[in-house]
């Protein structure tokens, strides 16, 4: 079957890595220079579920996504895996609340998600931390760009090709894995662009001592060669990718919100700006386009495509190779495009 991904980032990488696993022989074209050229070109990110307060079809597609990334990572050399573990501060009673629910009604074992004292917190992360939190004893960090480096060994890929139309490719199977330009070709999907900056900062002798990632508004990762990553501005409709130097303090200052003092004497090295794309209910859109029968979507994956890249790739390339689905048939509805059609 002749398979054409357009995009290079990961969504469209991790497909081309399950469909090559299955036997298939995709062909990923790039707009950009390079892979990874929009979001998923950042130098280190996050793994983590977006967390809901109640079990649904998303708790259990983004539960699912995570145990599969774990399994998948340990498969790659060089991706900057960083298991450090990841404590989600509870920095605000609405928080608290959430992520107290969270850790009751998704149900994992213990071992993999907790709830800790800000006394406990502290001594994981070796550095004070005035709240409780919801800990990932095995979450962490990776490096988006590396990853999709790797699951793009041996695949057939063409850079410097934008795809303006989708009528002149020789191709039985299209998907569109091209991040907000999906609306270039499916105007009707409620796709938003929200344009995003990370930081990387110079440690200082206290940041240093930090062991292991923190998520509040922002996030921030230990240290590696003396440098950490802080994320992210958030900027829903704009869409450029400029390098925006106000956006620096913001991470830094969401940072002295969540963990005072943590902030003092960091130092601005460098950052890197992009456009994420979301869905109007935040959830990712995987599946068949509408009124298309050979032209699927995985796009949408918002602030969490780490995960939802690889759980979406092996789902599409279940419907696309029409083998048995790997999720259960309510998350597939809440990720497909049907769900956005107007009930008469
Ligand atoms: C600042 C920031 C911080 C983030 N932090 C995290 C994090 O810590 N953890 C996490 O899980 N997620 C994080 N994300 C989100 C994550 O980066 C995205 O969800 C993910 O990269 C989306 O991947 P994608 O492949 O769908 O899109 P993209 O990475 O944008 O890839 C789309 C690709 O398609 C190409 N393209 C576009 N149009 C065409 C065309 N016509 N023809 C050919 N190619 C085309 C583009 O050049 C691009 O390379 C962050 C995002 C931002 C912006």
């Amino acid at each position: 079957m002749k398979i054409a991904i357009i995009g290079g980032g990961l969504a469209g990488c991790a497909l081309a890595w399950v469909l090559h696993q299955l036997g298939q022989e995709p062909v990923v074209y790039e707009a950009g220079s390079e892979l990874a050229n929009g979001a998923s070109g950042n130098f280190s990110g996050l793994y983590n579920p977006r967390f809901s307060a109640l079990r649904g079809p998303d708790a259990d597609f983004y539960s699912a996504a995570y145990a599969l990334a774990l399994r998948s990572f340990k498969t790659f050399d060089d991706i900057d895996w960083c298991p450090t573990g990841v404590l989600h501060v509870m920095d605000t009673e609405k928080k608290e609340k959430r992520l107290k629910r969270t850790v009751t009604n998704w149900d994992w074992a213990s071992d993999h998600m907790h709830l800790v004292s800000s006394e406990e917190a502290t001594k994981i992360a070796g550095v004070d931390i005035e709240y409780g939190a919801l800990y990932l004893p095995d979450g962490g960090s990776i490096a988006p760009r590396k990853l999709c480096a790797a699951y793009m060994q041996n695949i057939e890929h063409y850079l410097n090709t934008p795809i303006e139309n989708l009528e002149g490719i020789d191709a039985d199977v299209i998907v569109l894995a091209c991040g907000p330009a999906v609306l270039e070709f499916v105007p009707s999907l409620p796709i938003i662009p929200v344009r995003g900056q990370i930081t990387q900062v110079k440690s200082t002798q206290k940041s240093a001592n930090l062991k292991c990632g923190i998520c509040y508004e922002g996030y921030l990762m230990p240290a590696q060669n003396g440098v950490h990553t802080l994320g992210a501005t958030f900027q829903p409709s704009v869409d450029h990718s400029n390098i925006i130097k106000q956006d620096d303090q913001d991470n830094i200052q969401k940072l002295a919100e969540a963990i005072p003092g943590l902030e003092v004497g960091l130092e601005v090295l460098t950052q890197r700006a992009s456009v994420r794309a979301t869905s109007r209910n935040r959830f990712p859109i995987i599946g068949l386009a509408p009124e298309w029968d050979n032209v699927y979507i995985s796009a949408a994956h918002g602030s969490y495509g780490i995960l939802s890249s690889l759980m979406g790739a092996h789902l599409l390339a279940d419907m696309i190779m029409d083998r048995p689905r790997c999720l259960p048939a309510d998350v597939i509805a809440a990720l497909s495009t049907q769900r956005f059609k107007k009930r008469s």
